[in-house]
């Protein structure tokens, strides 16, 4: 009798045990695409994996493509099978089979992150740039679209004639909210400090930009623009939900890569993944985000800030 009750309490602890595990959030599943870049594409995909799932959020898979001049026959993901797709790429055009299964996941109302240098991709693919919405180098101008800044607090676009893509000197810059009130940004300071970092000027493309989040002005002393500069918003095409964040210049290791360490960069990547995803943002607002004075880093990529180190030892 006492073993038959014994069985009885295990059975029901391994169905309390399975029903608890039923509430637990699946993991986001993330696909990151990479493999050739003019940025050192070898460190930032790794660092972008770091950061995703050092949060507890999401797990994620990486494609690389072949080699810059290699066969692209090959490079064939299955962008279905994710919520999210990041790109952390510039470089050769891919096959036209994963140029329409790319386009068809996005129209159908994928999730998609533009991280810093995959905004200079595919400058001669109109369909990409109403994707990323403002793109920079490779031969644009403005047959690629105006040039659109801030001033104001709003978005203005000017047309004349000018290259598309700038930067100055890395620095350390202040970032400027426009949208207190999307998930992403929610709760976050109006004003913070982001580390060492290029900030992209000179942007153009359609422009079709759906919610302006965070802007930063552009040093002319230090060979900016001496404007207002949209950094990270949010692009309105089909039923996609896209994040564009401009921030994020790879260093030449995980250990010396600042842009990538802020933990405002880190804060707005996972929210803008989680939103791109699903639509919402459950994350708070972390207790080391920098502030208007100072800048905050996490050089483990969130290890120690989620405890994740400790589940895995
Ligand atoms: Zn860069």
């Amino acid at each position: 009798m006492k073993k038959l009750c014994k069985s009885i309490y295990l059975v029901l602890l391994i169905t309390i045990a399975a029903l608890c595990g039923c509430n637990e959030p699946e993991p986001i599943k993330a696909l990151i695409i990479s493999g050739q870049n003019n940025h050192n594409w070898k460190v930032s995909h790794l660092a972008i994996k770091a950061i995703l799932e050092n949060s507890g959020i999401f797990t994620t898979d990486i494609e690389l493509t072949s080699p810059a001049g290699g066969d692209m026959s090959s490079f064939t993901p299955q962008f279905d099978k994710y919520d999210l797709v990041i790109l952390d790429y510039n470089g050769d055009r891919w096959s036209a089979k994963t140029d329409s299964a790319f386009l068809k996941y996005v129209k159908k109302g994928g999730g998609v992150i533009v991280y810093h240098a995959a905004d200079n991709a595919f400058a001669g693919w109109e369909e990409f740039n109403r994707i990323i919405a403002l793109g920079g180098w490779e031969g644009r101008n403005e047959k690629s679209g105006p040039y659109c800044y801030v001033e104001d607090n709003k978005l203005k676009l000017d047309y004349s004639p000018g290259h598309g893509g700038s930067h100055g000197m890395q620095r350390e810059y202040a970032m400027h909210c426009h949208n207190s009130k999307h998930p992403i940004t929610q709760g976050l300071p109006d004003n913070w400090m982001h580390a060492k970092d290029e900030m992209y000027d000179s942007m153009r493309g359609p422009a079709n930009i759906k919610d302006l989040l965070y802007s930063g002005k552009a040093d002319r002393n230090t060979g900016g623009s001496g404007r207002e500069e949209p950094l990270v918003f949010t692009v309105d095409y089909e039923k996609a939900r896209i994040f564009h964040i401009m921030l994020g210049h790879c260093g030449p290791t995980l250990e010396e890569n600042p842009a990538m360490q802020c933990t405002g960069f880190q804060t707005l990547l996972l929210r803008g993944a989680e939103w791109a995803a699903t639509g919402k943002v459950t994350q708070p607002t972390p207790s080391d985000f920098p502030t208007d004075k100072k800048i905050s880093l996490r050089k483990d990529y969130g290890m120690s800030y989620f405890n994740i180190g400790e589940s895995n030892k």
